[in-house]
């Protein structure tokens, strides 16, 4: 199954649940526009390469289109597709203005310099910028794209608009380049926030509670220290290279200085290697898949041994997991909650852009908790309503926000 199948599975599960209208589904079962252009880039060698690129413009029914570009070599245009159409979702969890959009670029981009990657991104936005821009469309980062891809693609969108300053542009900028305090920390925060409060509904002290992060990467490494912050103890990470289970517990900090003199998370003191399987199936309180998508099986979900999942990453459970997940009482804080709180802080990002004025890293972080918080509290009470699990109300929540934009606009012409 690919990620746009279990995307539209969960949305047909949404809308049977509240019989939503057939033209509702039909609306929100295709993107508005889906772009794709071939990226040519001179490499160091004098080669030429053609990158393919991608922008998915899925929904703008409560706002300009929002969400992140990939470089990823496997991202295809399905893929795409189903974070566009969860990235629409998340921003009506988190009820904030804007609509869904995603990009991306089939690329590895380990093998390319930074001269080489510098031309892709800026190649990217040369490509897409009549759709994009700060009224549009807002790209962001996501995987293996950063602050410097925002900064260059930001830069490249001004000067081909005659030298216009447009920072709202493009958010997850650098804070020099205008982006955001606490945009960095984003994603791993709201879903610290959205754990601690599925903590506290099921009455579980986060004191010395055990977590296991599945990737390293900047969602997970920042759940991992937030949660930290909060009393637990991270028992377990991956990266690309591999699993480790480490019992006593470590500092997020210190695997992350491993890390980065040894290029892994293997090999950490006191730590084993074990199999991506057994890294997911491992004792603990909280468990973070915070890598790429299909992550959890149903025959994974089953030997499950874990309280409350936090999905930090698009997508990382798969749709048979998920009764199986229900049957066995873990509580699932789903993607479209866990990990909006990068998108909500986006969102500030392009506000403080827009009116040229910049708030404290607290200013911004409680405005985000507050919206995480309440978009965790509506779904729950949904799941309580219609007795289902947090994914299908989640979805539920998000789906009737939309339908409510949909009514207010109607069809034109
Ligand atoms: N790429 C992130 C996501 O999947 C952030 C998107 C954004 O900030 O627009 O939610």
């Amino acid at each position: 199954m690919n990620a746009y199948d279990n995307a539209l599975r969960q949305l047909e599960k949404a809308a049977k649940l509240i019989k939503l209208d057939k033209e509702v589904v039909a609306r929100l079962s295709a993107p508005e526009k889906v772009a794709m252009a071939s990226l040519p880039v001179k490499m160091d060698d004098g080669s030429l390469q053609i990158f393919q690129g991608y922008r998915v413009q899925y929904n703008s029914a409560r706002g300009p289109y929002k969400g992140g570009i990939r470089f990823h070599p496997q991202v295809d245009l399905d893929e795409v597709k189903a974070l566009a159409f969860w990235m629409a979702i998340k921003c009506a969890v988190v009820d904030i203005p804007m609509g869904g959009g995603k990009g991306g670029v089939v690329v590895n981009p380990k093998s390319l310099s930074q001269s080489e990657l510098e031309k892709l991104a800026r190649t990217w936005i040369r490509s897409f910028r009549d759709i994009v821009g700060p009224e549009k469309d807002i790209p962001a980062p996501d995987v293996y794209t950063t602050g410097r891809e925002m900064t260059q693609i930001m830069d490249t969108f001004s000067k081909l608009n005659g030298n216009k300053y447009s920072p709202g542009v493009i958010t997850g900028k650098p804070i020099s380049m205008g982006g955001s305090l606490a945009r960095n920390v984003a994603t791993g925060l709201g879903t610290a926030y959205t754990v601690r409060e599925a903590a506290k509904t099921l009455k579980i002290k986060l004191k010395g509670a055990k977590v296991v992060l599945q990737g390293f990467g900047n969602a997970s490494t920042f759940a991992g220290e937030y949660l930290e912050k909060m009393g637990a103890i991270v028992v377990g990470v991956s990266d690309s290279k591999g699993s480790i289970l480490i019992p006593k517990g470590a500092k997020v900090s210190k695997i992350l200085e491993h890390k980065a003199k040894t290029g892994s998370v293997i090999g950490f003191a006191g730590s084993k290697k074990v199999s991506t399987e057994d890294l997911l199936t491992a004792k603990c309180d909280i468990l973070i898949p915070g890598a790429l998508e299909n992550q959890i099986t149903a025959a994974i979900a089953k030997k499950l041994n874990c309280k409350i999942i936090g999905e930090a990453a698009n997508g990382p459970t798969l749709p048979e997991a998920d009764p199986v997940i229900e049957k066995k009482k873990i509580l699932v804080v789903p993607d479209i909650l866990a990990n909006s709180g990068g998108v909500c802080i986006s969102y500030l990002e392009w506000v403080q852009n827009n009116m040229g004025y910049y708030w404290s890293f607290d200013e911004v972080a409680s405005k985000m908790e507050k919206n995480i918080t309440q978009g965790f509290k509506d779904a729950y009470a949904l799941s309580k309503k219609h007795k289902v699990d947090m994914r299908k109300a989640t979805m539920v929540l998000a789906v009737e926000r939309v339908m409510e934009a949909f009514n207010q606009k109607g069809i034109w012409p």
